[in-house]
């Protein structure tokens, strides 16, 4: 069986259509609906460096540009924020500089409407952003020979947005062993639709976790209790 397009990823694919393995698909969707989730805080963060404390002890100085944050604006572009005058916007027009997120977004939707040959150019509704217009078609995505390069450029992306609005996503160890492989450490983590188990790749939706631990705790919690007394009783006894 073939292996996941994904780089660095070692998992097989689940059919042969599809280019990547079930646990990438699910980092992929989560990849997308963090990026709809992160544009207000990435829009916020244009202009977080304009703290009261620069300039005057009066709180800023009344004539000093509205300072703006250039790696927010390198993924925003020129107009993303209509009430603010672009500084860049001029050197910006000719569209010689690095793509914005939009743009990115943009021709992949691109590349999605030419694999799945819908029309010529892909459409989305009004107020529809290019992520979630993927996330409708990743069943399709999924089959693409880029699906791979989609996943890892999508990640830096995603790390890129994080590393400015500052929300790496919070992870937790749950309690329970994983139910496949029996290491402990499954992972729950924020926009991630499953609970993830880093030895052996298993994911278990959060009812599924329920389920399991009501019925391996229990016993897991009499084997610590008789451990520990028995413990007790030897350093008693020695
Ligand atoms: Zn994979
Ligand atoms: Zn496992």
């Amino acid at each position: 069986m073939s292996s996941c397009t994904v780089p660095g990823c070692p998992l097989p694919l689940e059919s042969a259509h599809r280019r990547m393995c079930p646990r990438c698909a699910y980092r992929l969707r989560a990849y997308l609906r963090e990026l709809v989730g992160q544009m207000p805080l990435l829009e916020a963060s244009l202009q977080l460096d304009r703290s009261p404390t620069t300039g005057s002890i009066h709180g800023g100085r009344a004539h000093s540009p509205m300072p703006l944050r250039g790696d927010v604006l390198t993924l925003l572009g020129p107009g993303s924020n209509t009430t603010l005058n672009d500084p860049y916007g001029n050197a910006r027009s000719d569209q010689t500089g690095p793509p914005t997120l939009d743009q990115i977004l943009r021709g992949w939707a691109e590349v999605t409407a030419e694999h799945i040959r819908l029309a010529p150019t892909p459409w989305r509704r009004p107020g529809q952003t290019w992520a979630a217009w993927l996330g409708a078609y990743l069943p399709w995505i999924l089959t693409a020979p880029w699906a791979g390069d989609f996943h890892q450029e999508l990640g830096e992306l995603v790390g890129r947005v994080r590393a400015i609005t500052r929300t790496e996503p919070r992870t937790r160890k749950l309690d329970a062993p994983c139910p496949s492989c029996e290491a402990f450490g499954l992972v729950e983590e924020d926009w991630q639709e499953y609970i993830e188990c880093p030895a052996c790749g298993r994911l278990l939706t959060s009812d599924e976790y329920t389920a399991h631990a009501h019925r391996v705790m229990p016993t897991l919690w009499r084997t610590a209790l008789l451990l520990a007394a028995h413990n007790a009783q030897e350093n008693q006894a020695s």
